[in-house]
């Protein structure tokens, strides 16, 4: 390919790159490069919450969820051990849902959108190198499957290479920590009480998470804790397999040892990382490249697309050429970005911590299944849809005190509980804080 002229380049057609490239104006000139073309199985992105399809409407792009059987989802179902409850997006606002869907099919249509795009060439391509010239970076060099290396140059480069990502550590102090692993199978033939429900089940040490993603096949989640990669050999296997049959729910336990019988489990580390971008001139972070919170709440795709939209207003009617005003557009976007993202990284995060703690985990349950505002309001930021941080923390602190009279009953406990709340949510209160370097 020769050397052309580009607006933008866009590294990775995934999730966050591929959306964003979608959502630029027909005028700006787009080159994408993605180091894999092929419709990708993988068990990461497969939940949507209903501010991620809003996001999307907004961006026009609601049609990329179309025709890949996705599943629409109505809220959650609670379980522990024999007490469940469930609990509506449409109690949080009328007529909302979430999707289930599978990740690889929604890219698939994403890169068809790019294709069919005039000003958007997209390519296959392995990024090598992000190219820079006096401290501004200039555009990238990669790879193609022949083995020759490109150049290509543009004014702005958005870097979005994923979770993994091998170039932010040119753009962002990387300070990643790895919670947990996610396990995941595809269960098929369940006969559910409420099938089109996210189930979070909260009955063992570990959660597990089992969603719709087509007609009859749901995705189990399965988390394994530590900063240690489960081993995957026949023994390991065979004990991760008496663990979760003890708490999973008896209508799927069925389906998981068939599943693991005829399959083997996939496999993804799941992250915590704070947004620490050096802005540098001629380039942005985006997406998971960027800043990651545990999937327990399946928020990644929602604050990837809360972001797009954000720096979208930021570059509207830029042009490209005039280095000061896109530079000022590119902070703006690191500057305002924190306050649409930080409610979901914040409960991704605390409730991960809060159903790896027995007594948090009660009290939480306990609150939730009260129902009315205790219910619908942790659901409205896990939705995406309420942003208030305020709310966010007074119900996280009315989980730990909701029986004042125990610091007089039961005061060890309470105090206890209360401690740990703040122990959990505090470091990650911290992190949040932190804007992106200037
Ligand atoms: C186990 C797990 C489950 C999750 N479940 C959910 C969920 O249910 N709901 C939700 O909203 N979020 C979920 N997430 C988070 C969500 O998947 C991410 O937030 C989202 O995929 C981020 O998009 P991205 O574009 O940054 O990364 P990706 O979608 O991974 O895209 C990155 C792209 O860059 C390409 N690439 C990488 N390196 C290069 C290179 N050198 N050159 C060219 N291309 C390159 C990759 O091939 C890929 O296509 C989950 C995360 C995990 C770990």
């Amino acid at each position: 390919m020769s050397t052309q002229e580009f607006d933008i380049i866009v590294i990775g057609a995934g999730v966050a790159g591929g959306i964003f490239a979608a959502s630029q104006p027909a005028s700006t000139r787009i080159l994408v490069v993605e180091r894999d073309l092929t419709e990708p199985d993988r068990i990461i992105g497969e939940l949507m919450q209903p501010r991620g399809i809003q996001a999307l409407n907004e961006m026009n792009l609601g049609h990329l969820l179309e025709g890949i059987d996705a599943q629409e989802v109505n809220g959650y179902n609670l379980i522990k051990g024999s007490e469940r409850f469930t609990i509506n997006y449409d109690e949080v606002e009328k007529g909302i849902h979430g999707i289930g869907l599978r990740n690889g099919k929604f890219l698939t249509n994403i890169r068809k959108e790019l294709q069919q795009r005039e000003n958007i060439t997209l390519v296959q391509g392995n990024i090598t190198q992000i190219l820079q010239e006096n401290n501004t970076v200039t555009g990238v060099s990669y790879t193609q499957e022949d083995g020759t290396t490109v150049s290509q140059h543009a004014k702005l480069t958005i870097v979005s290479d994923g979770p993994m990502s091998m170039l932010r550590d040119k753009l962002s102090k990387v300070n990643k920590k790895v919670t947990s692993y996610f396990m995941g199978l595809v269960l098929k033939d369940l006969d559910l009480e409420f099938p089109s429900y996210g189930h979070m089940i909260v009955t063992g040490e570990f959660p597990i998470l089992v969603y719709p993603i087509h007609t009859n096949a749901y995705r189990i989640l399965i988390d394994y804790p530590g900063g240690k990669a489960p081993k995957m050999g026949k023994d390991s296997i065979e004990r991760i397999k008496e663990s979760v049959v003890k708490i999973l729910p008896q209508e799927m336990v069925a389906s998981f040892l068939k599943a693991l019988e005829e399959d083997q489990f996939k496999v993804m580390p799941n992250h915590a990382m704070k947004n620490q971008a050096f802005r540098m001139k001629g380039a942005v972070l985006l997406g998971d490249s960027l800043n990651m919170r545990h999937p327990l709440t399946g928020g990644g795709m929602t604050a990837t697309f809360t972001d797009i939209l954000c720096l979208n207003e930021q570059l509207a009617g830029i042009d490209f050429r005039d280095e000061t005003k896109l530079q000022s557009a590119v902070n703006a976007y690191y500057n305002s970005r924190g306050k649409n993202v930080e409610t979901i990284n914040i409960l991704a995060n605390a409730l991960y911590g809060v159903f790896t703690n027995d007594e948090l985990k009660e009290a939480c349950f306990e609150y939730l299944q009260k129902g009315g505002e205790q219910a619908t309001g942790p659901l409205s930021i896990l939705s995406g849809i309420n942003r208030n941080k305020q709310f966010l923390l007074k119900h996280f602190f009315k989980v730990a005190m909701q029986h004042p009279i125990h610091f007089i009953t039961k005061p060890a406990k309470q105090i206890r509980l209360y401690k740990n709340a703040k122990g959990i949510l505090y470091p990650i209160l911290k992190d949040e804080d932190v804007p992106a370097m200037l």
